[in-house]
């Protein structure tokens, strides 16, 4: 028969041997091999009660920030939008109305602001872009989820506690502990 390939090679088709029927040689010597790698350092850890220490450099879920009043930092301009590489972020601008000062620190703010944390793949670009320091990439991660729609996070999920009421929301969703 004609070989499509040069890479054909031929089967070794050589009865086995006494030992090689026993099996019993090639048993022990993958039970060596189980057995040389119980008294190894065990790679896995038992989390959630366990915990890895994060690479100083990794990238994890989004926080919307506020500055030191508790005020939205996001005004809406769409750099993260237009530099994020996976199309992950929806956003509508709204203007600020007379008595909302508290409330927004710009004279615009997100309205909608979402990110598809299936689409994101975590590059970071978007808190590079952004001019007002109001996106960065936590050292947290997205839990698990059931449903696709339950991966778009929404202004509500994304909202950094406020630091004025809510110090010790603010240090969790920033991965540290107090
Ligand atoms: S981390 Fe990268 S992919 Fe994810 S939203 Fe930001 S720019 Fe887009
Ligand atoms: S997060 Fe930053 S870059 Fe994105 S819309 Fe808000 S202010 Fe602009």
């Amino acid at each position: 028969m004609q070989a499509l390939t040069n890479r054909v090679k031929e089967v070794n088709r050589k009865p086995m041997s006494f030992m090689e029927k026993l099996y019993l040689p090639a048993i022990f010597k993958g039970m060596a091999i189980t057995f040389s790698h119980i008294f190894k350092k065990k790679p896995t850890i038992q989390y959630p009660e366990q915990k890895r220490e994060f690479s100083p450099v990794f990238r994890g879920l989004h926080v919307l920030n506020r500055d030191e009043e508790g005020r939205e930092r996001c005004t809406a301009c769409g750099l993260c939008a237009v530099a994020c590489p996976a199309e992950a972020i929806t956003m509508e601008a709204a203007e600020r109305l007379p008595g909302e000062e508290h409330l927004y620190r710009e004279e615009k703010y997100a309205a909608r602001y979402e990110i598809n944390m299936l689409r994101c793949i975590f590059c970071g670009l978007c808190e590079e872009a952004c001019p007002k320091d109001a996106v960065y990439l936590s050292e947290t991660f997205a839990p698990a989820n059931y449903t696709r729609k339950g991966f778009v996070y929404g202004k509500e999920d994304l909202l950094i506690p406020n630091p004025k009421t809510d110090p010790q929301g603010l240090a969790e969703a920033r991965g540290q502990h107090i």
